[in-house]
């Protein structure tokens, strides 16, 4: 079945027909970079990173091209603040963003452009924009005159005519012809950052950064544009307008956005200030259970975020590992059984599969493809339940089953490490899974034996974690000590979790 999106231009779901068969020229608006990425950034870049790989397990060969904003008014701001210099600030804050997406398992783009490094690129598209009567200059800025362009206002369904707009007085008002016509050069002011153009020295606007970048590294006509829902307007109205006045030509093809992360019905934003920072957030959960948690809310309905919810999303990833642990143990424990239990566990999972890549085709539903891998856990554990001897190809196929679909949404499983977390510290179960009986003997060792016999080796840590926290509460460091030692000595790092605070 061909792969459907929903395309925010026609408002409707498209087969999705690429340029070149077989390849998918992606362009996603990068952050920009004047702080750490919060929850809300860190679900848009996920789902765009869901989209990428599934593309790629569909055997697209796909070009990813993101950006970064590293000159902007919040970078400059954040600069006069902190007292340094606005490039140190976007230089810092890039690093750490590029550190938190592979912290978080998102692949890196293949192409990253930063908009410092494009400025001659934007200056002669700004000058062509000029000359052909889409743009003027007042006093070393240059507008965009909106009403030059007649599709202004396709992308985000609006009737500028219709619309009322509330103009605040500022110089850069008196300046423009219409209050809708936006910057894409700004004159420089003292003590900011500004590179020389034929209009004076000064800075590009946000918007012309990516129309600039992404015609450049993928070519007029690219297939898939993407962005946070917040950006249609006016950010993708206005990159599309630049772009295709200045080209004449059709700009992106797909316009894909993201729906928006919420806490109390409210997006999550800096302005705001009802962030949870990513690495906070890192610092008591997994990347899957992160991952988990985004994927379980198709990518363009409103996510509600709360503390219950990672919760529950690290439950669910428990489900998986626990059962990938099961099949692992079956087949320790002998697996070389034959029989029909296991033809039909195998003809399930070719059903399930079926079903997981037609909800993924069907504009990339995660939520409804998750179900898919929850009902093939269900199968695996009442077949195992079930079975003495399972055969080995069955138990073969099931893990493969959960770790391919898994993989094709980017939850890594076996690469990473389970986590088990208290409140204060955090230890690492390598994930090629620790001496079973040693731990026993040493969570007895700690005085702590009652029926730790079933209990899975993270519930086991974790009573461990909680046993050290209360010797170090009460200043038994000698016992705390001996956990944590203990502890290392099985391979599992204890970290004890210092809080980054939001900025
Ligand atoms: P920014 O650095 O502010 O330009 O944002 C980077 C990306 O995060 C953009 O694609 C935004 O649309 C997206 N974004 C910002 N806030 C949220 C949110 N609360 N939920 C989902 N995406 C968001
Ligand atoms: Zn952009």
């Amino acid at each position: 079945m061909a792969i459907r999106v929903y395309n925010t231009m026609s408002r409707s779901k498209e087969e999705l027909e690429t340029i070149e068969p077989g390849t998918v020229k992606m362009y996603v608006c990068g952050p920009t970079v004047y702080n750490y990425i919060h929850l809300g950034n860190a679900r848009t870049f996920l789902n765009f990173d869901m989209i990428r790989r599934y593309l790629e397990y569909s055997g697209v060969d796909v070009t990813f091209v993101q950006n970064i904003t590293d000159v902007d008014d919040k970078i400059i701001n954040r600069a006069n603040v902190e007292g340094v210099p606005a490039d140190e600030i976007a230089e810092k804050y890039r690093l750490a963003f590029e550190e938190d997406m592979e912290a978080l398992g998102v692949k890196p783009p293949d192409i990253a452009p930063r908009a410092t490094e494009h400025i001659a690129e934007m200056v002669e598209v700004i000058a062509v924009l000029v000359e052909k009567g889409h743009a003027y200059v007042a006093d070393g800025d240059v507008y965009f005159d909106v009403s030059s362009f007649a599709g202004y206002g396709r992308l985000s369904g609006r009737d500028l005519s219709e619309q009322q707009v509330t103009v605040q007085f500022s110089p850069e008002m008196e300046r423009k012809r219409d209050p809708w016509d936006f910057a894409l050069w700004k004159a420089a002011k003292p003590g900011e950052p500004s590179w020389e153009s034929p209009w004076g020295p000064g800075r590009p606007g946000w918007h012309i950064e990516c129309s600039t970048m992404s015609v450049q590294y993928l070519g007029g006509g690219f297939d898939i544009h993407g962005g946070g829902l917040d950006l249609v307007f006016p950010h993708h109205e206005n990159e599309m307008a630049q772009a295709e006045a200045y080209s004449g030509d059709r700009f992106a093809r797909y316009w894909i956005h993201s729906g928006m992360l919420n806490i109390d019905q409210e997006k999550m934003s800096k302005s705001l200030g009802n962030i949870k920072m990513l690495r906070e957030v890192l610092e008591e959960f997994d990347p899957d259970t992160v991952r988990m948690l985004m994927l379980g809310t198709h990518y363009r309905s409103p996510l509600s975020f709360s503390e219950m919810s990672l919760t529950e999303a690290r439950a669910s990833i428990e489900r998986i590992w626990n059962c990938l642990e099961r099949i692992e143990s079956a087949g320790d424990n002998g697996g070389g059984g034959s029989g029909a239990g296991g033809n039909e566990l195998t003809s399930t999972l070719e059903r399930l599969d079926a079903s997981f890549r037609e909800h993924m085709d069907d504009d990339f539903n995660s939520a409804a493809a998750l179900g898919e891998i929850f009902e093939a856990v269900r199968e695996v554990n009442t077949f195992l339940d079930g079975a003495e001897a399972p055969p080995a190809a069955a138990l073969q196929r099931a893990k493969q089953f959960i770790m391919e679909h898994c993989g094709a949404l980017g939850l890594e499983l076996e690469a990473s490490s389970r986590i088990v977390a208290s409140s204060t510290s955090r230890a690492k179960i390598s994930s090629a899974g620790s001496d079973r009986g040693r731990l026993l003997s040493f969570a007895a060792e700690a005085g702590i034996e009652a029926e730790t016999g079933e209990m899975p080796d993270e519930e086991l840590v974790q009573l461990l974690l909680e046993a050290r926290q209360v010797a170090r509460e009460s200043k038994d460091f000698t016992r705390a000590d001996m956990i944590r030692d203990g502890l290392n000595g099985l391979g599992i790092q204890v970290e004890d979790i210092k809080r980054l605070r939001p900025e």
